[in-house]
C-alpha cells in the first residue's frame, strides 16, 4: 500500500530570507531581462565567494560547458575526454559542437575520473585506436584530445592534482565540472578553479538554485570576457545589430540572479546541513558492513550535495533496488547513481577506457534523501524506514 505521507524529495529547493526581497526589488527597477544590476551583483559575489576568479553567470550549467567547448575552440574533428560517470550534460555538449567524447572510468576514492585511464585514454587519441564498450573497435585521427572533462561528482573533489599533473604533461586544457560542488575544497583550493575553466550550475536541485541557472569561471579574464560575448548573442559594439560572430542566448535572467544573491548569503549554512545529512545517515547504517560511504581523502572537502551508499558484499542490484522501493513506498524518494555514458544507448558507439569501477557503483548504489531543508520529523521518518528495511532483511 502506498504511503499517504507527504512526498520527501531527494533535493529539494531551500530559499532563505532574502531572496524574495532581491526579487521584489529587481521588480520594481523593472530589470525583467537577461540584463541588469542583478547579474553583475550575483557575478561580484560568486567571484568573491570562489577564489576570486572572474566568472560570467549564464542561463544553465550545460550553456557554461558548452561555451567553454567554443572557447578552447573544440570541433567536429576533436576528441574530448570525458568522465562516464556524470549526468548527461557534462558529455551532451561535446556533441552539440560535432566532436568525439572518449569516456573515462572512474577511480574508487573519489568515484570520479581514474587519473591511470586518463592515460590511456590521451595514449588512445594520439594512436587514433579506441574500443567501444561493447568492446568494438573504433579508428579514428590520431591526435591529441583538445579537452579534458572532469566531474566533482555528489560533491567529491576529483584527484585534481593528479589529473592536472598530466593534463599539463601533454598540454591539454581542463574544464571542471563543478555543477554538483560549489563550495568544497581540495587542499583548500575550490573546486572550478583548478582547471583552465571551471562550471557551475544552479539548477533547481542543486546546493543553491536561481531556478535554472550556471556560471563559467576561469583566471583568464578574456575567456570570462569573451563568454559573456557569445552568451549574449554575439553583439558586436554599434548602434545597430552587427554580427561577426555566431552567438547564443545564454545569459541569465536578473530575476534569476536575484535569487542567486539571497542563496549564496545562505551558501555555508547549505554545506553544514548537507554534511549532517551525511552523518546522519553513517549513523543509521553504522552496524550494517554491507553499507558503505564515500570518505573524504585527506585534504579532500565535500559540500556533500547528496549523501550516496554504496550496497555490497552479498548484496547485488536486487537489493539496491529492495532499498529503494522499500522507501518509494514510504513515498520518500531516493534514486540510483548517475548511469555511465559509456552505458547509455546514445552514447554506447564512442570510445570508452576503463573498466568496471564506474559501472558498479551504478549497480550498487543509491542516493539518499539529502536536502538541505529536511526537517526533524523527515530525518524520523527515513530513519524508521530505513530501520524497518534493515531489520526485515537481517
Ligand atoms: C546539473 C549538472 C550539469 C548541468 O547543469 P544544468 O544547470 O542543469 O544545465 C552538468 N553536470 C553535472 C555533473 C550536473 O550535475
Amino acid at each position: 500500500m502506498e504511503s499517504n505521507k507527504p512526498k520527501i524529495w531527494l533535493s529539494s529547493p531551500h530559499m532563505g530570507d532574502n531572496e524574495f526581497k532581491y526579487v521584489q526589488e529587481a521588480f520594481e527597477l523593472n530589470w525583467i531581462a537577461p540584463v541588469g544590476p542583478h547579474i553583475s551583483r550575483f557575478e561580484e559575489e560568486l567571484t568573491k565567494f570562489s577564489q576570486n576568479q572572474p566568472c560570467v553567470a549564464l542561463s544553465s550549467g550545460t550553456a557554461a560547458i558548452h561555451l567553454a567547448l567554443i572557447l578552447l575552440g573544440v570541433s567536429s574533428d576533436d576528441y574530448v575526454i570525458c568522465q562516464s560517470l556524470t549526468f548527461a550534460a557534462s558529455a551532451n555538449p561535446i556533441r552539440y559542437q560535432g566532436a568525439t567524447p572518449v569516456f573515462v572510468d572512474s577511480e574508487k576514492e573519489t568515484w570520479n575520473m581514474s587519473p591511470e585511464y586518463l592515460e590511456e585514454a590521451i595514449n588512445n587519441c594520439l594512436k587514433g585506436e579506441f574500443l567501444s564498450a561493447e568492446g568494438n573497435k573504433i579508428s579514428g585521427k590520431a591526435k591529441l584530445p583538445k579537452a579534458i572533462i572532469p566531474v566533482h561528482l555528489y560533491g567529491m573533489p576529483a584527484n585534481m592534482p593528479e589529473l592536472k599533473r598530466i593534463a599539463d604533461q601533454y598540454g591539454i586544457p581542463i574544464i571542471e565540472d563543478a555543477a554538483e560542488a560549489l563550495g568544497s575544497t581540495l587542499h583548500s583550493k575550490h573546486c572550478g578553479s583548478w582547471g583552465e575553466i571551471g562550471v557551475f550550475s544552479f539548477n533547481g536541485n542543486k546546493i543553491i538554485t536561481t531556478s535554472g541557472g550556471g556560471a563559467l569561471t576561469s583566471k583568464n579574464q578574456d575567456w570570462v570576457n569573451k563568454a559573456k560575448f557569445l552568451s549574449t548573442q554575439a553583439r558586436e559594439d554599434a548602434p545597430h545589430y552587427e554580427h561577426q560572430t555566431i552567438g547564443y542566448n545564454y545569459r541569465l535572467s536578473n530575476v534569476s540572479a536575484a535569487i542567486g544573491i539571497g542563496q549564496l548569503e545562505q551558501l555555508s549554512n547549505r554545506i553544514n546541513a548537507r554534511r549532517e545529512n551525511f552523518e546522519f545517515y553513517k549513523k543509521i547504517f553504522k552496524s550494517f558492513p554491507q553499507f558503505s560511504f564515500l570518505k573524504e581523502p585527506e585534504g579532500y572537502f565535500s559540500n556533500r550535495w547528496l549523501s550516496t551508499i554504496l550496497i555490497e558484499g552479498e548484496t547485488d542490484s536486487k537489493n539496491r533496488e529492495a532499498l529503494r522501493l522499500a522507501l518509494e513506498k514510504e513515498n520518500i524518494e531516493s534514486r540510483p547513481i548517475w548511469k555511465p555514458m559509456h552505458m547509455q544507448p546514445v552514447f554506447k558507439e564512442f570510445p570508452y577506457v576503463g573498466e568496471n569501477v564506474s559501472s558498479d557503483i551504478f549497480q550498487n548504489g543509491l542516493c539518499l534523501p539529502s536536502g538541505s531543508s529536511l526537517t526533524l520529523e523527515e530525518k524520523e521518518r527515513i530513519e524508521s524506514a530505513i530501520n524497518n528495511i534493515l531489520m526485515l532483511s537481517h
